[in-house]
């Protein structure tokens, strides 16, 4: 039995696209401080300005934290997230107060994140240079090598892991080719790299026999060499479309600005794809993340996912953050009389079997969780109390970093939140594991 954290990211600092980390910040902070936290990120990559980054960054532990987190390898990270949980929170194992049965295993689903806009240079950018690509391959293979860094550790040490971990393999559909004569530059098509990680999904494996592929997978044997990754390495795919991959085209306009590079015949080469094989989607639904152009601010949005699941309504979707939008400042209580994003995630993740919403960095406010359980227990419309297996744990670790001290931290507030029991239980196994479609229930 594990208990599922079914968003958090494993990366490091050359992963993001920094520009626009920077930009979120922009958003946000005053001028003084928009300069310090940039002159932090610019820098943090060079050695020799760690003196300078500890002055810049000394009111601030929790920047600190973040970059340490950022800073060091990977597999090490691992084992500081699972020293800092055994340490503050489970030392005697993983428990739910109330509920007197253990959870065998901390089940993670590390996202990676496609931060590439290849082919979407912003034009009327007065910058001279800008990020045009980040090669997938390289994340791949950092988060990939650092999993398998964190198990060779735990078995050299003759211990146990606490971690049972499977990425989702972070995605651009839109930035491939479709025909392979177009790929000038050597680069995969989107069908031969959805084949390179997802050939042996398909859409009759039961969740038994998926479950089973997923488990299989021994990391210790991967050294860093992504040709030789197997093909249940991993787990679902992430859509990030702040950095510019719209869902579904909302209108002619953008039907017609698709055309040139055949966005639309790319989406629906994706969605059957995952369809066919039953391959679990997370995407961002958030406004904030990291915006690479303000042109995509409005991807995020869910109303655009009402459009692909109205052409592909089987789509196993996970609407992450539950549609959150920082503009919203009401109380959840009248989330179904609103006009909002979690409105629409929510209907969304009502209607559809397969589609669920997920509240990772939510929960770094306490109020978040009294809000959510004063919200399901006063529903009473039963298509509206589905919602309740529809809502999956996730942390956002280590980007809730920016809100909270420590992963152990972020847990605590889930376990000594108002949500009962079996609510609990429901979010951080149950429903997870239906999405994941690892489990039948
Ligand atoms: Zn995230």
């Amino acid at each position: 039995m594990f208990f599922y954290d079914a968003h958090c990211h494993v990366m490091n600092l050359r992963h993001p696209n920094l520009s626009a980390v920077i930009n979120r910040y922009l958003g946000e902070s005053s001028r003084c401080s928009r300069l310090k936290i940039g002159l932090v990120l610019l820098l943090s990559s060079l050695p020799f300005a760690k003196n300078l980054l500890l002055k810049i960054t000394n009111a601030d532990d929790r920047l600190k934290n973040l970059l340490a987190i950022m800073e060091t390898p990977l597999g090490d990270g691992l084992l500081q997230m699972e020293e800092d949980l055994k340490k503050r929170l489970w030392d005697n194992g993983i428990f739910i107060p109330g509920n007197p049965s253990a959870y065998e295993k901390l089940f993670l689903v590390p996202l990676l994140i496609d931060f590439a806009k290849r082919g979407f240079e912003n034009r009327d950018s007065k910058m001279i240079y800008s990020v045009r690509w980040k090669p997938m391959a390289d994340q791949v293979r950092d988060v990939c090598l650092g999993i398998a860094d964190y198990y060779r550790y735990k078995s050299f040490q003759k211990e146990s892991p606490l971690f049972e971990i499977h990425p989702f393999m972070g995605l651009n559909p839109l930035i491939y080719n479709l025909d392979p004569d177009n790929a000038a530059d050597n680069t995969l098509t989107l069908k031969q790299v959805l084949d390179k990680y997802f050939l042996e999904f398909n859409a009759l494996q039961s969740s038994h026999d998926r479950r089973q592929l997923i488990l299989d997978y021994d990391w210790t044997t991967f050294y860093g060499d992504i040709n030789t990754l197997s093909k249940n390495a991993f787990l679902g795919i992430k859509v990030y479309p702040p950095t510019g991959f719209n869902p579904w085209p909302m209108n002619k306009q953008e039907e017609e600005a698709m055309k040139p590079y055949q966005g639309l015949d790319k989406l629906n080469t994706f969605y059957s794809y995952c369809v066919g094989k039953n391959i679990p989607i997370t995407a961002h639904c958030s406004n904030g993340g990291f915006l690479s152009d303000a042109a995509f601010t409005d991807y995020a949005n869910p109303v655009r996912w009402k459009s692909a699941l109205d052409h592909y309504p089987d789509l196993r979707l996970n609407l992450a953050h539950f549609g959150y939008d920082d503009n919203d400042k009401s109380c959840m209580l009248q989330l179904f009389a609103e006009d909002s994003w979690r409105r629409t995630a929510a209907d969304l993740a009502c209607r559809y079997d397969n589609v669920y919403v997920d509240i990772s960095y939510r929960g770094v406010d306490p109020a978040y969780y009294v809000e959510l359980n004063e919200l399901l227990i006063s529903l009473t419309d039963s298509q509206q109390k589905k919602l309740l297996d529809k809502i999956i744990f996730g942390s956002d670790f280590m980007i809730n970093l920016m809100s909270i001290d420590s992963y152990s931290e972020y847990m605590k507030k889930f376990q000594d939140s108002p949500l009962n029991t079996e609510m609990k239980d429901r979010l951080c196994r149950n429903n997870p594991e239906r999405f994941l479609h690892i489990v039948d229930y």
